[in-house]
């Protein structure tokens, strides 16, 4: 593929992506990326490309279909990998209709666009449209339930994973109705560098070291399976060139934890990396808060299908992309300061 639209570039995990496809000297085409700079879109994260040739910013909305239309045929664009989205439950509690225009109406509008232009393409067209979702489509898990495949119901609880599991249905329906050549990834929770600090192990990072309270939800025993960033991103990049259209894979990191656990080491890397100045451990800042309404329980991801078929699997641990995140937001001192006076400052900061 020579040209790829990306949506949603300068969030966190598309601005993990345009630098995983750019860091490969081999990749010489022309990489356009498309994001409406929401509050969780940050150009910095990308700044070090600018004078990149391969590389092309154009702020706008996955919803300006007009915009869409000249993008797509002005470039002549291969492949489209969708990241736009609001993203955080706790602001889809608040303001849920900000996720319908933009996970649902957008994504419609983005592959309305989309499948006009790949309809006027000749037969040997490669052009391939990957939709990035998440696992919160599948809803909750009980301690004894087996782990999401493929094929577990749809049963989303928060505002988010139902506008994201709606997202998910057009997606499917363009390729069963027009046999728009569509790939979708449901992924679990990420973490890594350029995270917007209101997810919780930024959230915790940050408030660790600001001498803030670390507030975790309800008893803290919520379950998650963890991924770092940049094996989500090797995982995307390998189902957009091999995936089977029409096909979903789910992406998980083999490492089902409690936020406490999680918490919990990263106060323990804190302590090891930038000890405080009194001596004590961090996790004396730990606080237990209210929960968040209707908070899902358990995740955990079987992502046999994506080793089975593509050969992938995660490379990082826990420990190991913990503590490579943990580095990243000592060493980017600028990016917080710039996150935290300009970008955030009528933000509610909540725990992801
Ligand atoms: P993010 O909130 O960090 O970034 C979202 C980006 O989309 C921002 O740059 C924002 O400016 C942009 N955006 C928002 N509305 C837009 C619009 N209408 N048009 C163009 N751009 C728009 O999100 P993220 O954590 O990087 O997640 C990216 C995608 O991956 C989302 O679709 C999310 O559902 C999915 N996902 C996230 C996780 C996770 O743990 N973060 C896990 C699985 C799947």
């Amino acid at each position: 593929m020579k040209t790829l639209l990306i949506t949603g570039g300068c969030g966190f995990i598309g601005s993990n992506f345009v630098r995983h496809i750019l860091a490969d000297s081999a990749f010489d085409g022309t990489l356009i990326n498309l994001d409406l700079l929401t509050y969780a879109g940050n150009p910095e994260n990308l700044k070090d490309y600018d004078r990149d040739s391969r590389y092309k910013f154009v702020q706008g909305s996955i919803g300006d279909g007009d915009l869409i239309k000249d993008l797509l045929i002005g470039n002549q664009v291969d492949g489209i990998v969708n990241f736009a989205a609001e993203s955080h439950v706790d602001r889809s509690i608040d303001s849920p209709r900000a996720f319908v225009e933009t996970n649902v109406q957008g994504t419609l509008e983005l592959l309305h666009q989309a499948r006009l232009f790949w309809k006027d393409l000749g037969d040997s067209n490669v052009f391939r449209f990957l939709h990035v979702s998440t696992d919160e489509v599948y809803g909750t898990l009980n301690a004894e339930d087996p782990s999401f495949t493929e094929d577990t119901p749809f049963a989303p609880n928060s505002p988010y994973a139902a506008s994201k599991a709606s997202s998910d249905h057009f997606v499917r329906s363009y390729f069963h109705t027009y046999g728009f050549p569509v790939l979708t990834t449901n992924c679990s929770n990420n973490y890594g560098p350029f995270q917007f600090p209101e997810k919780l192990i930024p959230l915790m990072i940050l408030n660790a070291l600001n001498n803030k309270a670390l507030p975790i939800y309800g008893d803290g025993l919520q379950r998650r399976d963890w991924l770092y960033v940049e094996d989500h991103c090797r995982a995307i990049n390998l189902v957009l060139k091999k995936g089977q259209v029409g096909e979903t894979y789910n992406v998980g990191g083999d490492c089902e934890k409690a936020n406490i656990e999680i918490v919990d080491t990263i106060c323990s890397l804190l302590d090891e990396l930038r000890p405080r100045e009194d001596g004590k451990s961090y996790s004396d800042q730990k606080t237990f808060v209210e929960d968040r309404p209707g908070h899902d329980r358990r995740y955990s991801v079987n992502f046999s299908k994506i080793n089975r078929e593509l050969g992938w699997s995660p490379s990082e641990t826990l420990r190991t992309g913990l503590r490579r995140t943990v580095e990243w937001y000592l060493k980017n001192d600028s990016w917080i300061k710039d996150i935290q006076e300009n970008r955030y400052q009528q933000q509610r900061l909540g725990v992801g």
